[in-house]
């Protein structure tokens, strides 16, 4: 049995790249289809090591959402509890 700590491993990585560099994609926070797939299941903002994207547009999809759940765009919380 090696024991590799656990932590130096990725579980799992997605493309590295930010899609939203890559695609051009300008974040608007009346998209909510394309702020969605930065919630997690509950919810939460997808942090950047698992979104991939850079500093820049991760900070905009941050406020992007928190202006959309204002909004009523998109959920504060699980949705499916209700
Ligand atoms: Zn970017």
């Amino acid at each position: 049995m090696s024991s590799y700590p656990a932590m130096l491993r990725k579980p799992y990585h997605r493309r590295k790249v930010c899609r939203f560099c890559v695609d051009k994609i300008q974040v608007d926070y009346r998209e909510a289809a394309l702020l969605l797939p930065f919630l997690s299941d509950r919810a939460k903002i997808i942090p950047r090591r698992i979104s991939g994207n850079c500093a820049k547009h991760q900070r905009q999809v941050t406020t992007a959402i928190k202006r959309a759940r204002q909004l009523a765009l998109l959920p504060y919380t699980d949705v499916t509890s209700e």
